[in-house]
């Protein structure tokens, strides 16, 4: 949705899902006791005019709670999550939004095959690796709103890598609901 965009990443560790394609680094580099600190070490690293953060895993919303979510949206009022899409927000998080808007919040599921969906999650896109697999089946459960992205799968051979952006290419061509989804910042080297 934000491709482009100048953005803050915040990766957490851990998931509760075990994805054969995962190539997350599941190690804990920092620790942080309140969500005062972890703003804090985040202000000191972001550029300024940036306002747009990105909470990744991981599974996010392992780790997130409404005072944290606040927090962030203090320095950063556009927050953007991306999520599997197996666990529910946190609570009060929403109602507390809706109450008190200090920002917007973006939501994108990545639901994994064989993992079970929670379908009460509205996101505003769903994004999937490209594993061949029947599309009607997101479409079914999300509806007509979010923005469908489908992304090959990536490897260590570029020749792989290849023939499958030109496979999903031609996958989203068929299903032109999907838009194709390249990682634009492994293409730039921001990692
Ligand atoms: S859901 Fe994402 S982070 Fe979790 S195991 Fe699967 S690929 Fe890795």
């Amino acid at each position: 949705m934000a491709v482009g965009r100048a953005m803050m990443f915040l990766r957490f560790s851990g998931c509760n899902l075990r994805c054969s394609f995962c190539d997350t680094d599941f190690s804990t580099k920092y620790i942080f006791d309140t969500p005062t600190q972890l703003l804090t070490w985040l202000k000191s690293r972001t550029p300024k005019p940036v306002k747009d953060l990105c909470l990744t895993g991981g599974e996010p919303f392992i780790q997130i709670d409404t005072p944290l979510i606040k927090e962030l949206m203090t320095v950063f009022p556009r927050i953007h999550i991306e999520s599997n899409g197996t666990l529910p927000w946190p609570d009060g998080l929403l109602s507390s939004l809706a109450d008190s808007p200090t920002g917007v919040i973006y939501l994108t599921v990545s639901p994994k095959t064989g993992s079970t969906w929670n379908t009460s999650l509205r996101p505003i896109a769903v994004k999937v690796i490209d594993e061949e697999q029947d599309l009607r089946q997101y479409t079914q459960i999300y509806g007509e709103f979010p923005c469908y992205y489908l992304q090959p799968v990536t490897t260590d051979d570029l020749v792989i890598n290849q023939q499958n952006r030109l496979k999903t290419a031609q996958r989203v061509m068929d299903n032109p609901r999907w838009r194709l989804s390249l990682q634009t910042h492994r293409w730039v080297g921001v990692v």
